[in-house]
């Protein structure tokens, strides 16, 4: 016989492995955070640093809570100083840590009245040495944090109804927001009252505080995307049925990430009543059904991908709600994300009034100035944004001129250049432990070049720069993705530089920019690469054609 007709010798049947899904019966832990979790809910944390870290300090720390459970209460220990990028990979995490700590508060919807500025405005100044970054979860992050301060800094801040609870962790993190949310003229429909009721409802709720991962939501009535509604692994976004009216567009299933995926319609229509039961619902598949073996595959856009859309509602609708949903057509989407910079009138008349604060950096210090311009001018609000700006809402129309130096003496800029508008990083080597480079001084620094070499530029680009593979400042979805990595200079020495991705896009022609294997730039040869790529861009662009398309 030939060997072509031979028949192979029979192999076992290989059992695919559970992938820990406790709907399936996989409820024993399979890796050391599925044990943490499950030894002490991470939620009981918070009474041993108030009863017991506080008093005793930073060595009194449990491993366990150290570096695991503080984070639902927003806590992570921070980089120490000094450590070189090329070392982050070989230290064991204890030698990273420093005995500081970032603190997250979360500020769902990202609306902010002045009470609450000032708050977080001088806790900063008080305990984080004047630090305070606006992420692009709308959250405001602090770093210099000692433990002996934070009962202090909790008290202070549920005195004016903001909290750090679930603000990092395996758990339904803060929740985007339209910053503009009853206010914009484009609105479909007025989310906060659901925000409200999912916060109020669920955050803090042990049934939902031992996800697989992280669970980022967003519910927004405007329909231009402001909350990146396709990165998230849940988004209701305002759409209109034809014969039911306003409510929501469900998508479900994105994140970024070293994996990353587009979220995707569930092609169902949900009226503003009836969101905190689909959350819920929602929340729950991830909960039974995610993968809780291997962290790197714990995020819900793995269930959906291997599920498909259609498998994902029926569960959702048999399994949880009990009930058929309403089929909704897909709603348009804009070409781009908005991200409310300018000066925009609002339904009442009155006028908001959208600023870059340069990649997030700004401080208590400025934070205070800010109030204070801010009520000068007669509003008590201001809203943080998922694309790290700041937008002051109900102003009078005689005062918005005045408004806008004001906050532009501040360096808050209303019509700021494209390369301030567009340019995001992350925490970076600064504070984060996972960095392996520089992100904020160093992307301050390109804008400041860039203003300078190509004030010309009249179209978007968007520069995101991370500081290593995990993608916060969303590599994949910007016309020009930098991932942290070191990189061989022209003497053939290590060097802190980026691997480039370019095209990525979120909104109508969402896209993951392309990584060029010869496209890596050292830190230095930044500004050079950049100017580059816009020049060309600049004189070989057709009329209305973007960067990425
Ligand atoms: Fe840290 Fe990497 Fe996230 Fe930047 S992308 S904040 S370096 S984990």
């Amino acid at each position: 016989m030939t060997s072509s007709t031979t028949t192979p010798p029979s192999r076992p049947a290989r059992r695919r492995r559970g992938e820990g899904q406790w709907a399936l019966g996989y409820r024993e832990p399979l890796n050391a955070n599925e044990q943490s979790k499950k030894d002490d809910n991470p939620l009981n944390v918070r009474a041993r640093i108030e009863n017991i870290y506080a008093h005793r300090g930073f060595d009194s720390i449990d491993p366990g809570d150290l570096r695991g459970r503080f984070r639902w209460w927003g806590l992570y220990t921070q980089r120490k100083a000094g450590i070189d990028g090329g070392k982050t990979a070989t230290l064991e995490p204890e030698e990273l840590d420093d005995r500081y700590f970032m603190l997250r508060v979360r500020i769902d919807g990202g609306q902010l009245n002045l009470a609450q500025l000032r708050t977080i405005a001088d806790i900063s100044v008080e305990f984080a040495r004047d630090s305070a970054d606006l992420t692009d979860r709308q959250n405001v992050q602090y770093h210099w944090i000692d433990v002996r301060d934070m009962p202090t800094i909790w008290e202070r801040l549920e005195g004016v109804g903001l909290s750090t609870q679930e603000a990092c962790g395996d758990c339904p993190r803060v929740i985007l927001g339209s910053p503009v949310a009853g206010i914009s003229a484009d609105e479909i429909i007025d989310a906060r009252p659901a925000i409200e009721a999912v916060e109020s409802r669920y955050i803090g709720d042990r049934a939902f505080s031992n996800l697989p991962r992280k669970f980022k939501s967003a519910i927004s009535g405007h329909p231009g995307h402001d909350v990146v509604p396709q990165i998230n692994d849940i988004a209701f976004i305002g759409a209109e049925h034809p014969a039911h009216g306003p409510g929501f567009d469900l998508w479900v299933g994105g994140g970024l990430s070293t994996n990353p995926m587009l979220a995707q319609r569930v092609g169902v229509w949900v009226p503003i009543d009836e969101v905190p039961e689909v959350w819920e619902g929602v929340v729950s598949i991830f909960r039974d059904y995610g993968y809780r073996r291997l962290r790197s595959r714990a995020r819900l856009k793995f269930l959906v991908a291997d599920w498909g859309i259609e498998k994902f509602r029926e569960v959702l609708e048999t399994e949880y709600l009990e009930r058929t949903l309403v089929d909704l057509d897909a709603p348009e989407v804009p070409a781009t994300p908005v991200d409310h910079v300018g000066v925009h009138r609002q339904k009442d008349g009155r006028y908001y009034v959208g600023v870059a604060a340069t990649v997030g950096r700004i401080s208590g210090t400025l934070l205070n100035r800010v109030a204070d311009v801010v009520e000068a001018h007669g509003s008590d609000r201001v809203a943080t944004t998922p694309m790290q700006k700041l937008v002051v809402l109900d102003v009078e129309e005689d005062r918005v001129e005045s408004l806008v130096e004001a906050l532009a003496e501040l360096g808050l800029h209303a019509r700021p250049s494209q390369w301030r508008r567009n340019t995001m990083a992350c925490t970076g080597i600064e504070y984060c432990k996972l960095a392996i480079v520089e992100t904020k001084a160093r992307a301050a620094d390109l804008i400041g070049e860039l203003e300078k070499r190509v004030p010309e530029l009249d179209a978007p680009i968007t520069v995101n720069v991370n500081g290593c593979p995990n993608s916060c400042a969303r590599i994949q979805t910007a016309d020009i993705g930098l991932k942290g990595q070191l990189v061989l200079d022209e003497n053939g020495d290590q060097v802190e530089g980026f691997q480039v991705h370019l095209g990525g896009a979120l909104g109508l022609e969402a896209g993951f920019g392309r990584k060029l294997r010869a496209h890596k730039v050292t830190g230095e040869q930044l500004p050079d690469y950049v100017e580059k790529l816009s020049r060309t861009f600049l004189e070989q662009r057709d009329a209305d054609e973007s960067f990425a398309h």
